[in-house]
């Protein structure tokens, strides 16, 4: 069998010209199988993790569904945070590269309102939002969604996980009763499989984890140490593999600031990203470092969720993740779409038991 071709799909000649300009030579697999499927219309439920390409297998048959000349919200994309919010709304905007005339607004927590309203008032056809702001817009009535044919949950394990299960309920019933619903989410949970139950209708099951598991494109690499050997190990591994560009996850806090220091005293340029800082902050730091002005960035799960940067060869697990699937989550931001990538992680005697489990 011939390897599924962009073209193949009732795709536009704009997007695919976009899809081109990106670099995207042939689907991944699930935009191989998603993309028809939604095309057609039908409701689905994909178990894929970041790096899968899940984004632009939603986003490509959204963009086709939009009709450009009715002046409302037609596509709804929900997300767990402001980060994946914002990426998401990026690769929409890579791919509307030749159709100016579909606008997408983004719409989150901790960034002003007024910016919002205002761009809510321009009409954009396609929101990804975070529940919680978005809930907001709705009971201001600054955005109605009784238009929207396309209603897509990303990542809906996590937003179920943070507490965004009323939210979405509420959201959900602003929305037309005849739209077609998309989830998508890297564990399939008797929570998710409720979610679906209650807001897809005969949703087809497109399950490509196994694939990402084996993560082809991404070598993995253990290392046993003491905790106080980490920053000279990841000193010397950075210096080994000749790495310009790393993420650097860690559990707390405490040690993403302690190891910023560390690292800016060995000559390395790196910044921190962590819940602490102000969302203006983190996109400041997330800016800089797609630039390439910063070439270590070290980051808690939390705020490492949503981090899309191309080229970053190397992800390191500083202390190994508390979550099974954050593990996948993390290494998944290296080694994108086929693209071959780093993974170190480093343990610790006591950590020992997590590492078997993962
Ligand atoms: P995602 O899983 O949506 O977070 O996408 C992971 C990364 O892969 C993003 O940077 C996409 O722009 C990129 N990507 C998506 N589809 C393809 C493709 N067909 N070929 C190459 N890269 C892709």
């Amino acid at each position: 069998m011939t390897p599924p071709k962009f073209s193949d799909f009732a795709i536009s000649p704009e997007v695919l010209k976009a899809i081109a300009d990106l670099g995207f030579e042939q689907p991944t697999h699930i935009q191989a199988e998603a993309i028809p499927l939604l095309l057609s219309g039908q409701d689905l439920i994909g178990r894929a993790q970041t790096g899968t390409g899940k984004t632009a297998a939603f986003a490509i048959p959204l963009i086709e569904k939009i009709d450009p000349n009715v002046p409302a919200v037609q596509g709804l994309v929900l997300c767990p945070t402001r980060e994946l919010v914002q990426q998401v709304a990026e690769e929409f905007r890579r791919l509307l590269k030749y159709r100016k005339d579909i606008q997408v607004q983004t719409i989150y927590g901790g960034a002003h309102i007024g910016e919002q309203l205002k761009g809510l008032k321009k009409k954009p056809q396609v929101v990804v939002a975070t529940p919680g702001r978005l809930l907001d817009h709705i009971r201001r009535k600054s955005l109605n969604l009784s238009d929207i044919h396309t209603l897509i949950l990303d990542e809906a394990d996590e937003m179920l996980d943070m507490g965004f299960r009323e939210d979405i309920d509420l959201i959900v019933a602003e929305t037309p009763e005849e739209r077609q619903t998309v989830l998508f989410s890297a564990t399939m949970t008797q929570d998710i499989l409720k979610l679906m139950k209650k807001y897809q209708r005969d949703a087809v099951k497109v399950d490509v984890t196994d694939e990402k598991r084996n993560t082809p494109g991404i070598t993995q690499y253990v290392y046993k140490m003491k905790e106080r050997q980490k920053p000279e190990a990841l000193v010397r591994l950075l210096a080994m593999h000749d790495i310009k560009l790393a993420v650097v996850f860690c559990n707390t806090k405490m040690t993403v600031d302690s190891l910023v220091q560390f690292l800016k005293t060995s000559g390395y340029s790196a910044d921190a990203l962590h819940g602490d800082l102000t969302q203006k902050m983190r996109e400041k730091v997330m800016g800089t470092f797609r630039a390439g002005g910063i070439r270590i960035l070290v980051a808690t799960d939390i705020a490492g969720r949503g981090i899309d940067v191309r080229n970053v060869e190397a992800v390191f697990n500083y202390d190994l993740p508390r979550d099974d699937e954050d593990y996948i989550h993390r290494i998944g931001r290296t080694g994108r779409a086929g693209a071959s990538g780093l993974a170190f992680t480093f343990i610790s005697p006591k950590e020992h038991h997590i590492l078997r489990r993962i």
